[in-house]
């Protein structure tokens, strides 16, 4: 019999709608003594039956729900219903996983596996967990992966911010067939990137922004392009791939930059150019140099980690859009994007409007957009929605 977590009595209500998070604090007493990552039934205060989940002692989410079904176990049957659901969403609705390509094949809580993210690339599948329980299962994916998907390897990749969140003592490297000899090559809309899926950041590549990549090639052709936080030159490369007359991709990262330099070459676009900078200096040194662009796209990692950190991090976003007006030509471009789920869209549109305003500049919003449908978004966990991304135009 698994251990049992009662709740305290008016907390049950979010997790009768599935959300997955189930903290210390709505915990009012565990009956048994559960292991960490061990199956735990969850009862509301009155005595019923919400979910089965998983338990970890030493994480603030000290349960997290998978199953909302009394009599059905967390085992192999069920995780593999759970694998075959997401991965039937990208083969057999969004038709993502042809020869070269790449996508989020798990998207933790989008995909009712919160926890676990399962990245492919043409055939490689690399694994990430940021949850306890489903990392000490991690045998049981990997056999689950490999005969879902007869893939050529699976690799693990962790997150070094997350790991002690969780306890998660996780050795990064192959876990079962070959190891990748060098990057693999993706293609996104004839584009070929390549990815370091052992050494790259995150799983080796920002499969997130495939839709707003494409988005912003129906601007470039005839742009001079900033391409700010380019890391393998993502937007850069997609857009001289769409006629820009001339690119510069900045990122503070040299391995990403080499690898910019090499996709560049690779997609024979010679009008390209990668520079290994700190953006914030590059971006005031070209204001002082009085460099002017058409097109500039801001992609900065994700400054706001927890509440405390969103008022630091929209001071940075305020200082990039100050640079961005003052570097763009009227008529230009201006793509920001922000990864922080903390900052809103509605947050980010007012950064829009304060750095217009102070610029005494007028800006448009042309294009609203998110994250793409291999990265889903629950219902019941908003949380799993992040990436925001706007596209907008100096008028004047
Ligand atoms: N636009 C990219 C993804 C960007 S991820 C794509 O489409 O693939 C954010 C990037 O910002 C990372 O490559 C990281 O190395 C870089 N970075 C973080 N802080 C930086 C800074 N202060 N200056 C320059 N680059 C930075």
């Amino acid at each position: 019999m698994p251990a049992t977590v009662i709740l305290r009595s008016r907390r049950a209500k979010p997790f009768f709608s599935r959300h997955p998070w189930i903290y210390a604090g709505a915990i009012a007493q565990v009956q048994g003594q559960p292991t960490d990552g061990d199956e735990v039934e969850v009862f509301s205060h009155g005595g019923h039956f919400i979910a089965r989940g998983l338990y970890n002692s030493r994480s603030r989410v000290r349960v997290r729900l998978y199953c909302w079904e009394m009599n059905q176990p967390l085992d192999m049957a069920f995780w593999r219903h759970r694998l075959q659901q997401a991965i039937q969403l990208r083969r057999e609705v969004l038709h993502l996983l042809g020869p070269g390509k790449a996508c989020r094949l798990v998207f933790s809580e989008g995909d009712g596996l919160s926890g676990l993210t399962v990245d492919w690339y043409d055939g490689w599948v690399v694994m990430q967990f940021t949850g306890l329980g489903l990392a000490l299962r991690r045998e049981i994916f990997t056999t689950l992966l490999v005969e879902l998907l007869q893939p050529r390897g699976i690799l693990l990749r962790t997150e070094k911010s997350i790991a002690p969140l969780e306890g998660l003592e996780l050795t990064e490297g192959v876990l079962w067939g070959d190891t990748p000899k060098e990057p693999v090559a993706i293609e996104e809309d004839g584009v070929v990137f390549l990815v370091d899926l052992l050494g790259g950041q995150k799983t080796g590549f920002y499969l997130d922004q495939r839709d707003n990549r494409r988005a912003v090639r129906r601007y470039a052709k005839g742009r001079r392009v900033l391409d700010a936080f380019c890391y393998t030159g993502g937007f850069a490369l997609h857009a001289a791939h769409a006629g820009a007359i001339e690119v510069i991709g900045v990122d503070s990262s040299s391995s990403a930059i080499q690898l910019a330099q090499c996709n560049a070459q690779r997609n024979h676009l010679v009008q390209v150019r990668f520079v290994e900078a700190e953006v914030f200096r590059f971006l005031e040194e070209q204001a002082r140099n009085r460099q002017r662009y058409d097109l500039i796209i801001l992609d900065p990692p994700k400054f706001a980690h927890r509440q405390s950190a969103v008022e630091n991090a929209l001071k940075g976003y305020r200082r990039l859009l100050a640079l961005s007006l003052l570097l763009l030509e009227p008529g230009g471009i201006l793509v920001t994007c922000c990864c922080s789920g903390l900052i809103t869209m509605d947050m980010l549109e007012e950064l829009s409007n304060q750095a217009a305003t102070k610029a005494r500049r007028q800006v448009q919003i042309l294009e609203r957009h998110y994250q793409p449908p291999d990265h889903p978004i629950a219902v019941a966990c908003r949380e799993s929605s992040y990436l925001k991304c706007l596209i907008k135009r100096l008028c004047c």
